[in-house]
């Protein structure tokens, strides 16, 4: 398998660089996720996607991939662990983008900062109420931003940007690490 030829071994889709998950063989032979991509040996990729992530192992895909039997390491391996980690990644950079200036919150000063086109996409916690956000869809939708799910509820999305309280919206203007965010919330709306 070449590393220049990188395609999901579920989709057989094209996988662009940074843009698939890394799967190899630990010590034990048993499947194991790269996160950094820097571990030797021979490697499977497959999408960011809960379709092709639940088909590694029901049609063999993996197996083949790798030329032997195998077994998932852990019950849904590894749907649970790309979230976890994805939502880990989420929390960092949304502290990570508040300090920098890059992402706000709070109702009153989202919608004041959505009709001054601050905003460069919106992002809502995974437990926000259906009303809340279809009132910010709509608002997203006639100044044609993004409203893009994060996989965190509100008092995580809260405990990221250092607040006491819960957050339900924030707003993200263009900067090099809501860029980033972007990407992992993309990331973690294909995996629900
Ligand atoms: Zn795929």
């Amino acid at each position: 398998m070449s590393e220049a030829s990188r395609s999901c071994v579920a989709c057989r889709s094209a996988l662009k660089r940074d843009d698939g998950l890394r799967i190899v063989l630990d010590p034990e032979g048993q499947p194991a996720i790269d996160w950094r991509g820097r571990l030797p040996g021979r490697s499977a990729w497959a999408c960011y996607q809960k379709d092709c992530l639940a088909s590694l192992f029901a049609r063999g895909a993996l197996a083949r991939a790798f030329k032997q039997e195998l077994q998932p390491p852990a019950k849904r391996w590894p749907i649970p662990q790309v979230i976890a980690h994805t939502q880990k990644r989420q929390r960092e950079l949304i502290g990570l983008a508040s300090r920098a200036g890059e992402l706000k919150s709070g109702a009153n000063v989202i919608e004041r900062l959505v009709i001054r086109n601050w905003a460069d996409y919106l992002v809502e916690s995974a437990d926000v109420g259906s009303t809340v956000s279809g009132q910010w869809k709509e608002r997203a939708e006639r100044r044609s931003l993004d409203l893009l799910p994060a996989l965190l509820s509100s008092s995580e999305l809260g405990g990221a940007l250092g607040k006491a309280g819960p957050r339900s919206v924030l707003a993200a203007r263009q900067g090099p690490v809501t860029r980033r965010l972007r990407q992992e919330l993309k990331r973690g709306q294909a995996l629900i």
